[in-house]
């Protein structure tokens, strides 16, 4: 049987499949400067976006930008059973949100998912072609073979190895079919067995690979001699086999990807060589980590998409981060200098920071959310009001409506209430998250206020007391009155009913008293705004109409008659 039969025999539309060259031909190099990086994002749509996605995306894209260079955006779904359709239009989704923008690949345009760019298809289930021709030149050149090794052999194949204390793979004797004759093959296909197609390893495991990683620096690495798959038996590249001819043919400078595929390295060299390629630069970033308590022992580990629900980048959203925030902290993560960056750019252009693989963490950067929320904090501050209306009415728009509807019913005084505290103490750092601001304003609105209140009336003011004393201070109170006025009226109330009207009287004659002026004022706040962790009241009372000041102390007042 010839090599073409053979290639016929394995796929039958191979007479319908380009030639590697055409392929070659199809995509031009691309026309940019000398030190441009060509990086790309390449998930695996796995019904879920890990932060650490997020995060090398956005490595990725800054890389690119910064140095006038291409960003795409390609889809790895050729693992069929654990691949969602739905994911796919997350990721789109979930990139855009976060401001990661890439120049060429999948978007969404009208609610569908649109390609654009020069150099696709970007959703490598639909270049199967593309990887079956590449397999074809292999196999003719002799560089690639079909197996037929059983699941069962190959179990056995590992349980032998494992009791010889050798390493797992097909290699040496156990790559039984690596030299089988035509005629076993021939046979094989024509009792319909499965096979895979696998790479006729030349590696040498005694000899070494070297390489400079662009994140790790210098790696040496025993070459490859495993018979790895290429070609899987649905028809489908593994990543190693894909990762190479699309790289190749996207024209990747970088490959800027997790470090859990350092190990995998050697291969993706081997078969770049193999191809006759230059291969990529290759920057392997460390994941984020977070310390787990063991038997009494701190352990470092990956987030873990299993135990941690901020793996998920949901998570965030959910919780209502700014992504400004989320991106801040991961560019901290990325490089620890970026926060004194960010502190002194309150205006926040991260282009003004140059990101160098060199600075970039070599080791698993700690997941921190204590310093997500400080970051967080500091953002928000420097907000507008108004960005911090729109985004929180957008986050709650979708996340708790019911809020979303009082902020638009009540644009003026929710600015007022989100204001509150800045103008007394510019840039205070009242807000963590969207979700944060409802428990923080909800007394403004009187829809809220009986649901959500909290606190209970100071115990040293009797109901009577409390009653009379509100019932005086509506009497004596109207919102044309000065901060001065309004505090000398809480003081002859505190006279009145014998609450001294500073501390300092108080601690000295304890005994002469029922409690003091700030036993008023917090009657007043919790009778106000429902919560003794409120503002400052004066403030409070300012951005309230009298008719909602009045209503709210008038009810409480009447109720407690
Ligand atoms: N699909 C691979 C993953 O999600 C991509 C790795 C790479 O960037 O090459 O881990």
């Amino acid at each position: 049987m010839t090599t073409e039969l053979l290639i016929n025999k394995l796929f039958s539309d191979a007479h319908q499949i380009h030639s590697a060259d055409f392929f070659e031909q199809l995509y031009p190099e691309r026309s940019l400067q000398e030190t441009a990086i060509v990086s790309r994002f390449a998930p695996s749509p796995t019904g879920f976006l890990h932060i650490g996605g997020i995060y090398t995306a956005l490595i990725n894209m800054l890389m690119a930008r910064q140095s006038k260079g291409v960003f795409f955006l390609r889809i790895e779904d050729t693992d069929i059973v654990r691949s969602q359709k739905d994911t796919i239009t997350l990721i789109v989704n979930m990139l855009l949100q976060f401001g990661i923008i890439h120049n060429e690949g999948l978007s969404m345009c009208d609610n569908m998912l649109k390609e654009n760019g020069l150099y696709g298809p970007y959703i490598q289930t639909n270049r199967k072609d593309i990887y079956k021709s590449y397999i074809i030149q292999l196999v003719r050149d002799g560089l690639a073979y079909p197996c037929f090794l059983t699941t069962e052999e190959l179990d056995n194949i590992r349980t032998e190895q494992r009791l010889l204390k050798m390493k797992t793979g097909c290699y040496g004797p156990w790559a039984k079919w690596r030299n089988a004759r035509q005629d076993e093959i021939l046979e094989a296909l024509e009792n319909k067995e499965s096979f895979v197609i696998r790479l006729k390893s030349t590696g040498n495991g005694i000899k070494k690979i070297e390489w400079h990683d662009l994140v790790k620096g210098h790696i040496a690495m025993a070459e490859n001699d495993n018979d790895i798959i290429l070609l899987k038996s649905d028809g489908f590249p593994t990543y190693h086999l894909a990762h190479v001819i699309d790289d190749h043919l996207m024209k990747t400078t970088h490959v800027i990807r997790g470090d859990e595929w350092l190990s995998s390295t050697p291969v993706h060299l081997q078969l770049f060589n193999m191809l006759g390629w230059a291969p990529p630069n290759y920057a392997h970033i460390a994941p984020i980590e977070k310390e787990e308590e063991i038997d009494g022992h701190m352990i470092r580990r990956k987030l873990s998409k299993r135990k941690d629900n901020e793996a998920n980048i949901l998570f965030f959203i959910e919780n209502g981060f700014p992504e400004k925030s989320v991106i801040a902290y991961l560019l901290h993560l990325m490089d620890s200098s970026f926060e004194e960056f960010y502190k002194n750019n309150l205006d926040y252009k991260i282009d003004g920071f140059s990101f160098s693989f060199s600075k970039f963490s070599n080791h698993g950067a700690l997941f921190d959310l204590d310093k997500l929320k400080n970051i967080s904090r500091e953002i928000i501050s420097h907000m507008s009001i108004e960005e911090i209306y729109n985004n929180a009415l957008l986050w709650s728009n979708k996340w708790d409506p019911e809020f979303a509807f009082l902020m638009m019913e009540y644009p003026q005084l929710t600015k007022m209430a989100l204001n509150l505290e800045r103008e007394v103490q510019k840039n205070s750092k009242r807000f963590t998250t969207w979700k944060d601001i409802k428990p923080k304003i909800f007394f403004i609105y009187d829809e809220l206020f009986n649901e959500y209140k909290i606190s209970s009336f100071p115990e040293n003011i009797n109901k009577l007391d409390r009653c009379s004393i509100i019932q005086d201070f509506l009497n004596a109170f109207n919102k044309d009155i000065t901060k001065e006025t309004w505090l000398s009226i809480l003081k002859s109330i505190a006279v009145k009913y014998n609450y001294a009207e500073s501390i300092s009287m108080f601690n000295k004659n304890k005994l002469n008293y029922k409690g003091h002026i700030g036993d008023i004022m917090m009657l007043f706040r919790v009778a106000i705004c429902g919560t003794t962790g409120a503002p400052n009241l004066w403030d409070v009372i300012s951005i309230f109409e009298q008719d909602r000041l009045f209503n709210r102390l008038n009810s409480i007042a009447s109720a407690e008659l």
